[in-house]
């Protein structure tokens, strides 16, 4: 068995150090340096044997010796070439660990999740880099990429505005769209100096469960994701003038008051105060009345 070294401040240092290496700040490229914090992340992952783990970002491959000691197959896809070296290096004891030099979003995921674990849902495990968190997580739901768990670091901000519901000022649409397709987790909050360099932000470990079937039934999943985009892109209009005012719905304005009526809060509500089954009403009232 080998021992995970590289969460020890003085071996990351030193790695840096003999490949003299340069953090991109483009990349979003803040290492963990906290071995408290792995220990965390791979404990909430939830991983044996039996997983493989897609990891996005392996950096110097921290979390990836982690994830190699207790997955069965560990595929990291990293777009910085400067740390394929290095990443040969850190990893060169594990024999269960591909790295792919690519950009996670230009990646057929889906794909690769299919081949490489021929069907079987896989676990992701990441330290994402944050200028990028929304589209990452999107994209595995939306591209229907086989996945039981995501677990990351993220922003805190980004954390709490995936797990909070209506009534909060974090409620929107990364919400309500992170609940349809998974029950979300805060893990623990990361301070910045468990990451070199540090960040400006706090960060968050989040677990989203992938739900076998979405919590509501949606007729129309793009309709009503199209909804929600216009409910919350005017916040401080009610939600008929947010629909109203969308260049993407076309439903005449008698369609959308009667719509809105049949949630039974009143015409004047706002979006923000709809909970994700009212969504699915909404939304499922209008494709019926579209199709009329
Ligand atoms: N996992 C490492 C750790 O925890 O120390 C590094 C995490 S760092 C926050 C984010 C990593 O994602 C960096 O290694 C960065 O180069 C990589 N990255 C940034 N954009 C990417 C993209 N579009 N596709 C794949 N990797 C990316």
């Amino acid at each position: 068995m080998n021992k995970p070294v590289l969460g020890i401040p003085q071996n990351t240092i030193e790695i840096l150090q003999k490949y003299d290496f340069s953090f991109q700040k483009k990349f979003g490229q803040n290492f963990l340096i906290d071995t408290h914090v792995l220990d965390k992340i791979i404990r909430a992952a939830d991983i044996d044997k039996e997983d493989m783990v897609l990891e996005i970002g392996p950096g110097i491959g921290t979390m990836t010796q982690y994830l190699a000691e207790a997955a069965g197959k560990v595929v990291a896809v990293e777009i910085d070439k400067n740390l394929i070296p290095i990443l040969s290096d850190t990893l060169s004891s594990y024999e269960n660990v591909r790295i792919i030099n690519e950009d996670i979003l230009k990646l057929d995921i889906r794909g690769l999740a299919l081949k490489e674990n021929a069907g079987r849902p896989v676990k992701v495990v990441a330290n994402l880099p944050y200028y990028i968190t929304t589209p990452i997580i999107m994209g595995l739901f939306e591209e229907h990429v086989p996945v039981e768990s995501i677990t990351v670091m993220v922003q805190k901000e980004v954390a709490q505005r995936m797990q909070t519901g209506p009534g909060s000022k974090d409620y929107g649409a990364l919400s309500l769209a992170v609940q349809y397709y998974a029950s979300p987790y805060i893990v623990a909050n990361v301070p910045p100096n468990c990451f070199m360099p540090r960040p400006k932000v706090g960060s968050a470990v989040i677990r989203l469960t992938c739900h076998a079937q979405p919590p509501v039934a949606v007729e129309d999943e793009r309709l009503m994701f199209d909804i929600i985009r216009a409910s919350f892109n005017q916040r401080r209009k009610t939600l008929a003038n947010g629909l109203g005012n969308s260049d993407r719905l076309t439903f005449p304005k008698e369609v959308i008051l009667e719509a809105i009526e049949t949630l039974g809060k009143g015409v004047s509500v706002r979006g923000e105060s709809l909970t994700l089954e009212e969504f699915a009403r909404l939304s499922n009232y209008l494709s019926a009345a579209s199709s009329k």
